[in-house]
This record gives C-alpha cells, sequence and structure tokens, in this order.
C-alpha cells in the first residue's frame, strides 16, 4: 500500500487535499494517527518545564492537530457529499472517539491550568487584541467543556458525549436510509401530471438508476414540503408523496431523539444550566434563553395571522375543485395556483431563465465582481473528490491569488440532502494557509443532453450558500481558530443570507436571468410579479420555519429528569403550546428527520435563520441606502465584517458596518409582520 495522504501536507497548490490518492482505507488510520499525534503534541504543552506563556500554551494549541484537521474536514465532506457504506461505518466508529479525542484535550487538568494561569495574567501579557480574545476563548471554550468540574462529573460528561456522538452518527444514516426507502414510486407517467415533461423524464432515469426500471421516482429532499408538491395535480399522488415524507424514520429516531434530549439536558446540569437551549445561547449574540423567547413570541401570532390570510385565499381555489378543507398536501398546490391567477406568475415559466452555469457565471459570480472585485478562473487540472465537482480559483481585484472555491451541484443517492459550504483548509496567518471553500447543493441531474434549469429558490440557495464561500474566502485572520466562519451559530447565516440580495438587484438580475435558448432577458414585469407573488408565501413560510424552530427549542428546553413518552406527541404538544400548531403548515423539519439539531451543529440554534435575519434585513437596507457605491460598500463590509472571523465580537462587526446595533423593523417588513 502506497502512503497514507492524509500524513503529510498537501503540496497540490492551496494545499488542496490530494483527491486523486485518497481512498477509503485511508480514513481510519489517518484519524486514529492524527488523535495521536495532537494528544503527544498537547503532551509537549503540559510537560513543558517553563512556565506558561502565551507562545508555549496558545500558540502551540492553535498549531497542534493538523493531520488530524486534514482527515477530518475530507471525511465530514465525503460522509455528507458522497458516502459509502464503508464511509458510513468509519463515521459510527470514529464519532464516539473523536469525541473522547475532544474531551481529553478539554478535561485535561494540566492544560487547564496553564490556560487558566495565563487567563488570570491576561491583562499584564501585552497582547494585541486578537491574542488576547484567543485567549479568552479559548478559556471560555474549556470551562464550557467541563474543566472545572470533578473528577466524577467528569467521567459522566465523557460518557454523555460519547453517547451522543453515537447517537447522532445512527440518526443521519437513519434519515438518509429512510428518505432513500421511502421516495415516491409510481407507475404511470400520467400520475406525475402537472410536473414539466423534463421533470418527468428525470423521474424515469431515476427510476432506473434506483433500479425501478419503467417506473417513476420522486426522491424526497430534506425539507417535510417536497417541490413537487406545487405542481402535481392528482390529490392522491401529493398526499401520497407528503406522508412519505413526513413519516420519514419515525419509528427510529423518534425514540432515539428523546434519548438525546435527556442526554442533553443531563449534560447541561452537569455543566451548570437548566437546559440545554440555555447552555447553549448564553456563548451566542443572543445571550439569553429570554432574548429568544422574545423574538419568537414577536414573530408568532402576526405568521399565524398571516397562513390563515393566505388559507382562505387558498380555500376559495381549492372549493373550485370540490375540496372542502385545504389539507398540508394541498397548500403548496393552491399556493401556486393563487400565484397563477392573483400574480399571473408561473414559477415553471421562469426556469428557461436561470440555467445554472449562466446563473452561476453571469450571475453569483458578477455580483462578487461588483461588489469586491474578485475575479474567478475554472481549474480543470486540478481533481476534485468527485467528477461533478467544478474547481475555480479566485483572484483578487489586483490580480493576487486568493484561494479556490468548489461548486457541487447536483443531487446523487450517495449526497445527503439540503445545501451547505464548508471548508477543505482554513485561512490562517499563523498557519500561512489560504482558503479552500465548497458549497453542495442538491439540484436534480436533468435528462441526458437538457440543460439545468433551476427553480427560483435553487437560484436563491446558490447566492445564499455563495454568501457563506465569500465569508471564508475573505477570512484575513492569524489564528484558526477564528477563521472565517467559525463565528456564533446564530451569527454565521447573516453574511449569506446578505448575499441573497444580489439575485434580485436589477444589474446583477439582467446580467444572468436570460433564455437559455433565445438568450432574451427575463421580462422585468415578469420579475416584479414574481416579488409580488414572494409576499403571499410569506405566511405559509414563516410559520413552517417557525414551528421547525420552536420544535428545537422545544426539545431542549426539557429539563434533566422530564420523561418524554413520544416523539410525536411531544412535538405536537410543543406546537399547539406556542400557538403554532397550524394543521395544514408541517414544520419545515419534523423531529426524526430534523438532522440539523440530532445530527449536525443547530441542537437549541436553528432559532439563529431568523435572528441573523434581523441583521441581515439591516445590512441590506444599509447596502441601499449609505450613499456609497455598491463596490464601496462591499469594500467595507468586507473589511469591517466578513474579513474578520470570529477575531473580534460578532456585534462589533456588524455595528461597524451599519454604524448601530441591530433593531427588528426591517424584518418585520420585509416578513410582512410590521
Ligand atoms: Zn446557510
Amino acid at each position: 500500500m502506497t502512503e497514507n495522504p492524509f500524513f503529510k501536507p498537501s503540496t497540490l497548490v492551496y494545499e488542496l487535499p490530494p483527491f486523486a490518492e485518497i481512498r477509503e482505507e485511508h480514513y481510519l488510520p489517518a484519524f486514529e494517527r492524527g488523535m495521536a499525534e495532537q494528544l503527544a503534541e498537547i503532551g509537549e504543552i503540559t510537560t513543558n518545564q517553563e512556565p506558561p506563556t502565551f507562545e508555549n500554551t496558545l500558540i502551540a494549541l492553535e498549531r497542534s492537530g493538523a493531520l488530524l484537521r486534514r482527515v477530518r474536514v475530507v471525511f465530514q465532506n465525503q460522509s455528507s457529499a458522497d458516502t459509502t457504506p464503508g464511509v458510513d461505518r468509519v463515521d459510527a466508529e470514529i464519532s464516539p472517539l473523536l469525541a473522547a479525542h475532544r474531551d481529553a484535550i478539554h478535561l485535561d487538568a494540566a492544560l487547564f491550568a496553564r490556560v487558566e494561569e495565563l487567563y488570570a495574567r491576561r491583562a499584564e501579557l501585552g497582547l494585541d487584541p486578537e491574542s488576547l480574545r484567543l485567549l479568552e476563548r479559548w478559556h471560555t471554550a474549556f470551562v464550557r467543556a467541563g474543566a472545572r468540574l470533578d473528577a466524577d462529573r467528569q467521567q459522566r460528561l465523557r460518557e454523555l458525549n460519547a453517547e451522543l456522538a453515537t447517537a447522532s452518527a445512527v440518526f443521519r444514516q437513519n434519515v438518509a436510509a429512510d428518505s432513500n426507502a421511502r421516495a415516491l414510486v409510481v407507475d404511470s407517467a400520467e400520475e406525475l401530471a402537472g410536473l414539466s415533461p423534463d421533470e418527468i423524464a428525470a423521474a424515469a432515469e431515476n427510476g432506473r438508476a434506483l433500479g425501478h426500471d419503467g417506473r417513476y421516482v420522486l426522491s424526497l429532499k430534506n425539507f417535510s414540503n417536497q417541490s413537487e408538491l406545487a405542481s402535481l395535480t392528482d390529490r392522491s399522488v401529493r398526499e401520497r408523496l407528503l406522508a412519505a415524507s413526513l413519516g420519514r424514520a419515525v419509528a427510529t429516531n423518534g425514540p432515539l431523539a428523546i434519548r438525546m434530549s435527556a442526554l442533553r439536558a443531563e449534560r447541561a446540569r452537569l455543566l451548570g444550566y437548566d437546559t440545554h437551549a440555555a447552555y447553549v445561547v448564553a456563548d451566542e449574540t443572543a445571550g439569553s434563553v429570554d432574548a429568544v423567547d422574545a423574538l419568537l413570541a414577536r414573530l408568532v401570532p402576526p405568521a399565524v395571522a398571516n397562513a390563515r390570510r393566505e388559507a382562505a385565499e387558498l380555500a376559495k381555489l381549492a372549493a373550485a375543485d370540490g375540496i372542502e378543507e385545504i389539507a398540508a398536501h394541498d397548500w403548496a398546490y393552491y399556493s401556486e395556483q393563487v400565484r397563477q391567477s392573483s400574480y399571473q406568475v408561473d414559477a415553471g415559466a421562469l426556469r428557461p431563465y436561470f440555467e445554472l452555469e449562466r446563473v452561476l457565471r453571469d450571475g453569483v459570480f458578477f455580483a462578487a465582481n461588483l461588489a469586491y472585485g474578485v475575479t474567478f478562473t475554472e481549474r480543470t487540472d486540478l481533481v476534485a473528490y468527485h467528477p461533478d465537482v467544478r474547481v475555480f480559483e479566485v483572484f483578487e481585484e489586483d490580480g493576487r491569488p486568493l484561494g479556490l472555491f468548489l461548486g457541487d451541484f447536483h443531487a446523487r443517492a450517495s449526497k445527503r440532502g439540503g445545501a451547505w459550504m464548508d471548508e477543505l483548509v482554513t485561512q490562517s496567518g499563523l498557519l500561512g494557509q489560504r482558503p479552500v471553500v465548497y458549497n453542495n447543493l442538491n439540484v436534480a441531474r436533468p435528462a441526458p443532453g437538457e440543460p439545468v434549469l433551476l427553480s427560483w429558490d435553487e437560484v436563491r440557495t446558490l447566492f445564499h450558500e455563495f454568501g457563506h464561500a465569500l465569508h471564508g474566502l475573505f477570512s484575513d485572520v492569524r489564528y484558526p481558530y477564528f477563521a472565517g466562519t467559525d463565528v456564533p451559530r446564530d451569527f454565521v447565516e447573516f453574511p449569506s443570507q446578505v448575499n441573497e440580495m444580489w439575485m434580485v438587484r436589477p444589474e446583477v438580475l439582467a446580467n444572468y436571468a436570460r433564455h437559455h435558448v433565445t438568450g432574451e432577458p427575463l421580462p422585468a414585469e415578469l420579475v416584479e410579479r414574481m416579488a409580488a407573488a414572494e409576499g403571499f408565501g410569506q405566511g405559509f413560510r414563516t410559520v413552517e420555519y417557525l414551528a421547525a424552530a420552536l420544535l428545537d427549542w422545544a426539545w431542549h428546553s426539557v429539563p434533566e429528569g422530564q420523561e418524554v413518552a413520544d416523539a410525536e406527541e411531544f412535538e405536537a404538544t410543543a406546537l399547539a403550546k406556542a400557538g403554532l400548531s397550524v394543521a395544514a403548515i408541517p414544520p419545515r423539519y419534523r423531529t426524526a428527520y430534523f438532522s440539523h439539531i440530532f445530527s449536525g451543529g443547530y441542537s437549541a440554534g436553528y432559532y439563529a435563520y431568523i435572528w441573523s435575519e434581523v441583521l441581515d434585513a439591516e445590512t441590506v437596507d444599509w447596502f441601499e441606502r449609505n450613499g456609497r457605491s455598491v463596490r464601496e460598500s462591499g469594500e467595507v463590509f468586507r473589511r469591517e465584517l466578513l474579513s474578520r472571523g470570529d477575531s473580534r465580537d460578532a456585534l462589533e462587526s456588524f455595528r461597524a458596518v451599519v454604524g448601530r446595533d441591530p433593531q427588528p423593523g426591517p424584518l418585520l417588513a420585509r416578513r410582512g409582520l410590521a
């Protein structure tokens, strides 16, 4: 066997991982050696006879674990974007070991003693602001991980973390397996009436790929509401599709969610907090449970009122089809009918104007160039982790190289649902590294020879994820701890949401939205009608989102020792109590497939999307009314916020751009909740 490619730093440009050499069997040995190496490095710090200094303790900590980082980022990406049964096995095996490894560092008494001593003397150390913050943040991380607990409590903490790590890997795999198992299979194209010929062809292709030759398969996407529900005319097919989606993983992940919520509650208690939500939010920009409660409570009543108004509109059209009461599987369909009849907008009619390649180059990249001056060159000579993946080199306005952007846009069976951004190489002055970031989307592959045409929502997702990518690419910090998107969770969606504004900026839209055959621009009045129609769906979208946010909040507000008997019952009660049980609007995710909170990093953090949207709406407002050119505004936003990562307080960066504390006004106006 050739040498494990993870053992040495990559020699490729930007330290791009050597994907051509990486095999599944390299992961486990690299994880094992990576953990051992880091523990040895920590051992050198703690056995150092010199008294602790910033250099021999904090800088040494920042430098430790290079091999582990190399394998972890590549593995994380593969397990999400291109998994295999072998990778799933490694994931299940390695997750508890990684949790134990983190504990071995955070609960290392000798290491914490050194950090604690430096922290006590921090005012005398003469540190620059970023270094001082590094010391403070590491100290907080140790304390929050249990460094101050006695040995018995630390032991229990280790057990809880290990069990949670395993549970979260199992949760993820259950969602993937059951989403595949419950894909909707129909026998005839007639049953798919309402879908476009392309979509029907894709469903047939999907059937072939999944072993249902001659039949049609609609794979399930992450959300409760499947996009096809908006156009399927056969009500019984809509009902089956939504039921398949809502029922995912209930049997396996329901009990697992109950167990995880109890484990997290116990851990929070050990660490001195009433609930997991209180523990999490203490280190976020929101700061307290009350602050989150207050924002959610303010949004729920007007959002529900909007949704009820929308429901009344839908009911009028549904009545004409003999439907007495709008069911959840009717909502998207009749919303689409309202859009067509009241706003003359047909979502399908927009697709020909949104060809992926054009949206990417003439929209997303074009906007980044307008605001920040950066340019993009495709590097077909560089090998990524899958043939679908595109690699672009990013350059500054003056031509200096900045980093790499990888785009992996298509759905495949080996990829989990949803869209996300992450980093393969983290920017850091200390380590001399420049960023390598990627975006993952789940755009359906068209029939062979057909162009890739996006929906309005997919265009938005492309701009959104690229906002995260820019946050990673523009990172300009010394310490890897602070790089790019490593900001508080209730702040991290803010830059990506801001980037969505370019999608509809007239100068950007005019540049990318062109008919893929005729080259004609998207008619301006169609865009206006689409924007008006967007307003119509706000009630639904806000309620669907708030229901998921409150569900997350409820699961993580369960105090230690409170038994939950049944996950579905818990869910129904929680939504009713919050005033959010609108029968025809299921939460964006139900408990059993709410991977964000049970296997992602968003436990007690799903509120973050609307929390960041307050900042986003304010910033979009600022871009429009600050009197500077787009390029100048972009420069301010980049310098004061995007480039800072977590190297200074997040809200301080916000204030440096907008000039004041965030106010909810622009968000309420945007969502029709004022
Ligand atoms: Zn995002």
